[in-house]
């Protein structure tokens, strides 16, 4: 749970620390707004994507299903700046399936926390894996990241790719390049 206090107090420090005002009109409400917002952006946190995905459906084909295009917002643990982008995620069930919607929760879930997307994208993947115990998963990340596009280098537009395959999916060119392919079915 965000402790609101400690935000505020850590919010007014900040701007302090910058050389601002912190009473004048603009901002004397914004250590309490963050504080309010962090709940969101960072209520990652306190959820179990356990829960999630335990909630399955018996099927009987092991077919690819990729759920892609998954829009997450997160926050870079390095720099506290967000990288927002989208999330792929395929998996080939072994007798069970969840709902899709559950994927796009799992990928929240672990978006909304200090982040950085390599880490972002096993983890995803080691979820899937642990709760849903698919033959395999397969994960690709695709994201802009603001401490490289608004500082720093300054290259907008660049994008970060990032991938992660467990189980079949391991070492398994051919099955990756049917990921690979049902993505780019637009
Ligand atoms: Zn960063």
């Amino acid at each position: 749970m965000v402790n609101h206090e400690k935000v505020k107090e850590a919010v007014r420090l900040l701007l302090e620390g910058i050389g601002e005002d912190v009473n004048r009109e603009g901002l004397v409400d914004t250590p309490d707004r963050i504080a309010r917002m962090f709940d969101e952006i960072y209520g990652g946190m306190d959820e179990d994507a356990g829960e999630q995905l335990s909630k399955v459906f018996t099927v009987d084909n092991s077919e690819m299903v990729l759920e892609k295009d998954i829009v997450f917002y997160s926050m870079c643990e390095h720099h506290l700046m967000p990288f927002y982008g989208r999330a792929h995620v395929a998996y080939i069930p072994d007798g069970r399936v969840v709902g899709l919607s559950k994927l796009a929760r799992t990928v929240e879930i672990y978006a909304r926390r200090p982040q950085i997307q390599e880490r972002m994208t096993g983890e995803i993947a080691d979820a899937i894996m642990k709760h849903l115990a698919p033959k395999g998963v397969m994960v690709l990340l695709e994201a802009e990241h603001m401490c490289m596009t608004m500082r720093g280098i300054k290259k907008p537009g660049s994008k970060t790719v990032s991938s992660a395959a467990r189980g079949i999916f391991e070492n398994n060119e051919e099955l990756q390049n049917r990921f690979y392919q049902m993505l780019s079915l637009r």
